[in-house]
């Protein structure tokens, strides 16, 4: 910690940070369902990419699959926060399963996006990490991906090789949870490709990223490390730690305070924190008491933009009539 060059480390918490309202909607959802239902309530996927939210609904009774195929007849199923194309959906009407979709409002505007620009002629490009659960549920809009009509692309390179049928009828989206000077980087090799590409109507990449990258690139510009809480498969949590890394700091991302390496402290004399917008408020304060143990800190929390998006629940739906309740 090296307490004598540095009697008081600040310790500046970047605001906005932590949970998002599509978050705390999903989470709710989850909750909810094990009130009405009662255990056991499956999840298709992590109901969000945060290891701590899982393990707790795990607790209360949640169970979390990779599939519908795993989830027996007769039980209700909760679907993730990010969505998921449309065959995803069939295949539970199909099974008449109880569906409860936590996919984020913002998360289903994309979709409806994509749906419109392929109703109108487009190709879609669609910005966006593979094998992120969001991408293949957008990508599942596709109408038969033998013959795609949407691209995924990561990179300026790839959004410059790509090639289309009908170049005057392109359209491009975006995972909402992308850095937005990666993004527009992107978009800006997609105009030069493809002049007059169609664009959202705004901007895909939501108003929770947007505001946790703005508020940590402010504070990781006068920290010497940054702690980005979150998950390692979270998306906005990876990219909170490129935006501190590209804003001048040496940052990390951590699930707890159990795994700071003390080593990356030596000679901070300023630390920042934040966390992703499916990181509990609670770890935030759990990782600002261990900073607290290992030496003197001030902790500072400069204003940030207040949020205030809410979005209320969907109705429960009744379970078929052989079901348990
Ligand atoms: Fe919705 Fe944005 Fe939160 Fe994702 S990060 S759940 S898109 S509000």
């Amino acid at each position: 910690w090296g307490a004598a060059a540095h009697p008081q480390r600040r310790v500046v918490l970047a605001s906005p940070r932590s949970f998002c309202a599509g978050v705390e909607r999903a989470i709710d959802i989850v909750a909810e369902a094990l009130e009405r239902y009662g255990p056991p309530v499956y999840v298709r996927r992590q109901i969000v990419h945060n290891t701590f939210v899982v393990a707790d609904l795990e607790r209360r009774g949640a169970v979390f699959v990779e599939e519908l195929s795993e989830v027996p007849d007769g039980v209700p199923v909760v679907l993730s926060a990010h969505g998921v194309a449309p065959s995803v959906r069939l295949e539970a009407d199909a099974r008449g399963l109880a569906v409860v979709d936590a996919t984020c409002p913002l998360v289903a505007k994309v979709h409806t996006e994509a749906r419109r620009a392929l109703r109108d002629g487009n190709t879609v490009v669609f910005i966006g990490h593979p094998h992120h659960d969001e991408s293949e549920g957008l990508m599942g809009e596709d109408p038969d991906p033998a013959s795609p009509r949407i691209h995924l692309v990561e990179t300026p390179e790839q959004a410059k090789a790509l090639e289309v049928p009908d170049r005057e009828r392109v359209a491009y989206l975006m995972q909402t949870t992308l850095a937005e000077d990666e993004a527009a980087q992107v978009v800006d090799a997609l105009r030069t490709a493809f002049p007059g590409i169609g664009e959202p109507p705004s901007s895909d990449i939501c108003y929770a990223t947007t505001n946790r990258q703005r508020a940590i690139r402010d504070v990781a510009a006068e920290a010497d490390v940054v702690l980005v809480i979150g998950s390692p498969n979270s998306s906005n949590s990876l990219r909170l730690v490129e935006v501190a890394e590209r804003a001048g700091a040496a940052a990390y991302l951590v699930d707890g305070p159990e795994q700071i390496d003390p080593d990356w402290l030596a000679g901070a004399g300023v630390i920042g924190i934040t966390a992703g917008a499916s990181a509990p408020a609670q770890l935030v304060e759990a990782v600002v008491d261990a900073l607290a143990a290992l030496g003197p800190i001030r902790r500072e929390e400069p204003a940030g933009i207040e949020e205030t998006y809410r979005f209320s629940l969907p109705p429960m739906p009744a379970l078929p009539s052989t079901k348990r309740i």
